[in-house]
């Protein structure tokens, strides 16, 4: 369980300059930042660096670029290869933000909820550029215990706990918290590898990390926490309410089975903490990359944008990817429509090249196609219902307390978050936020269903407060594995998947492919190191600006060296 300490600025700060990616700050006081052990590239330093993220030669301004997916990660990407005098050319199957996507509620359309991403880590220092980039305003997010969390209720085997701050809880949640601190510690020498992120300390991180890896690849987290001295001697109800109640954002046994590698990488980099909202939903992050305009940029004039390269929107859904005889990538959209490119990235789910879009396997070596096809998706389901006023601020007069609080349950709806944007206005509450098994017993049902379930379940751990009085308006529900865009929320590796991760992240750097397999990069949140989280959808999605520019005969900047030009000295190892 993390607990939170102080309340960040309204935004993260700005990143240094380049000097200071080599300068070795003292840890103490030096931020935590995404700083992902497999490739501790300073991204928000790249980013921030005047010289820019590279040039191509004048003679390749206006070459189209195909960009697959207006999510996140394409927008990134598209964005960026404008800026550098290329012509992107998206194309989308749906809307606009993809992953990042906000619902309004119909007669209340400044209500929303966020279906996709909802909370973001400050230490997500990319994504923060881009937040800041286009003046997005940010607030915390009311996880568990956190300082804007009025209240939070812990719910387990029918016992409630109400606890304003983690100090309210009774001794047993401390030992849980303790167990799993002292187990990180054991068993992934989390301080050190903290003190080193802090620090920057790219060849001390890399130490650690390369040590760990073969002998966590193979474990489950289950196999983790069971194993460690900490948890072993404090027995099955720690490690059980740990699962249940988790660290930071709530319950983690459903993660139980992925690999350890995935659960050490997000708690190092402090993405279980500090989490911030977008005012007005996060689809407005996607949207305002779309929309803007930024000044400086090669070759296009002021006021060129995405949109208006694009007259405003997108192309269709591609339904085929191949290769021309000059050696060009073709794609054919759903309704037939088809154009050739010298270099095409992908953003969706990576496993949609084979499940939804018809690529020519020749594209990809063997080894990569066994790594997306091999990929571990998690499922996810969430479900919003609007109420007239935020009543859960009510006093309970009984009791003095919150009349319903945050809520982390054992029950079916796992947990229910309250997000208000102030008294006397409409507010959301989503009901329930599951995983894996838990969203799946949600799947076969419609909205209603899963709402009266749902509100079946807090009625026994709040009796007498009639939440469904003051309900308006139609419930909002989204489970990602049922939309065939996505077929999945977000991937987590299982044990034993280090490999294919390593193969998909650094498919990007292409100079040992033979040529037929040149020119189409992969990018998206689930060819990071760190899937499920939007950071790694920008990340990635610079790692492939760099592969295009590079392909297509430009460079970086001498002074701001990329990703690609970083990679063999920091990249993922391989384990064979
Ligand atoms: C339930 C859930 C909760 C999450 N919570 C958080 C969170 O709290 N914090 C956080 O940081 N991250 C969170 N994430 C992850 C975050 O949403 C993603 O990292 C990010 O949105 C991924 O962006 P992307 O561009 O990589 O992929 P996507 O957003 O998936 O974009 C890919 C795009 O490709 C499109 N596409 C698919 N097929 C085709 C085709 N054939 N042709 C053209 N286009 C196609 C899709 O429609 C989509 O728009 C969450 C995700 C989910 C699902």
């Amino acid at each position: 369980m993390t607990i939170a300490t102080e309340l960040p600025a309204n935004n993260p700060a700005a990143a240094p300059g380049p000097e200071a990616a080599s300068t070795q700050r003292p840890a103490a006081d030096a931020p935590i930042t995404m700083l992902n052990p497999d490739f501790p590239f300073s991204y928000d330093h790249y980013l921030a660096h005047p010289d820019g993220l590279g040039s191509v030669p004048p003679e390749l301004y206006g070459t189209e670029v195909a960009v697959v997916g207006a999510g996140l990660s394409g927008l990134v990407t598209a964005y960026e290869l404008m800026k550098l005098g290329l012509r992107p050319v998206i194309y989308e199957a749906d809307r606009i933000g993809g992953r990042l996507r906000t619902a309004s509620f119909p007669s209340a359309p400044g209500v929303v909820a966020d279906l996709g991403g909802m909370r973001f880590p400050v230490s997500g220092k990319a994504f923060y550029h881009y937040v800041d980039l286009l003046g997005l305003q940010t607030q915390e997010f009311p996880n568990p215990l956190a300082p804007s969390t009025s209240s939070t209720v812990i719910e387990l085997a029918g016992q409630k706990h109400y606890a304003s701050t983690p100090a309210d809880l009774p001794p047993f949640f401390r030992e849980v918290a303790d167990a799993w601190k002292a187990a990180v510690n054991d068993g992934a020498r989390f301080s050190e590898m903290q003190d080193a992120i802090r620090a920057r300390d790219t060849a001390r991180i890399k130490e650690i990390w390369n040590e760990l890896l073969p002998l966590m690849d193979e474990q489950t987290f289950y196999g983790f926490i069971a194993a460690s001295e900490s948890f072993r001697e404090a027995g099955f109800a720690h490690r059980e309410a740990f699962g249940q109640v988790g660290f930071g954002t709530g319950g983690w046994d459903t993660d139980f089975p992925n690999s350890i590698l995935e659960i050490l990488r997000v708690v190092y980099t402090d993405a279980d903490d500090q989490h911030r909202l977008i005012a007005g939903g996060a689809q407005r992050l996607p949207e305002a990359l779309w929309q803007h305009a930024p000044s400086g940029m090669a070759h296009w004039p002021e006021g060129t944008s995405l949109a208006s390269l694009h007259s405003g929107s997108p192309r269709g859904a591609v339904d085929r990817i191949g290769r021309d005889a000059n050696g060009d990538l073709r794609l054919r959209e759903r309704w037939g429509r088809e154009a050739s490119y010298p270099a095409v990235v992908t953003t969706c789910q990576s496993w949609l090249l084979s499940t939804r879009i018809h690529t020519e396997e020749a594209l990809f070596p063997a080894e990569l196609w066994t790594a997306i096809e091999r990929s571990h998706y998690m499922q996810s389901s969430k479900t919003f219902v609007m109420v007239d006023r935020p009543f859960w601020k009510d006093t309970d007069p009984a009791t003095g307390r919150d009349v319903l609080s945050m809520t982390l349950t054992d029950r079916l709806n796992r947990a229910t978050y309250l997000l208000d944007d102030g008294p006397d206005k409409p507010a959301v509450i989503l009901l329930s936020y599951t995983w894996n098994d838990d969203a799946l017993k949600w799947l076969a049902l419609d909205a209603d269903q899963r709402v009266e379930l749902m509100l079946h379940s807090l009625e026994q751990i709040y009796p007498g407060v009639d939440i469904a009085s003051h309900i308006i308006g139609q419930p909002i529900t989204v489970s990602w594995e049922a939309d065939p865009n996505f077929m999945g929320a977000f991937k987590a590796n299982l044990p034993g998947h280090y490999r294919y991760q390593q193969r998909l992240f650094t498919h990007f750097k292409q100079d040992k492919l033979p040529e037929g397999q040149r020119g189409i990069f992969l990018a998206g949140d689930d060819v990071s190191f760190t899937a499920g989280w939007a950071e790694g959808a920008v990340t990635t999605g610079l790692n492939a600006v760099w592969g295009v520019v590079n392909h297509l005969g430009g460079h970086s900047a001498a002074a701001n060296p990329g990703p690609g030009e970083l990679l063999d000295a920091l990249g993922p190892i391989s384990l064979d």
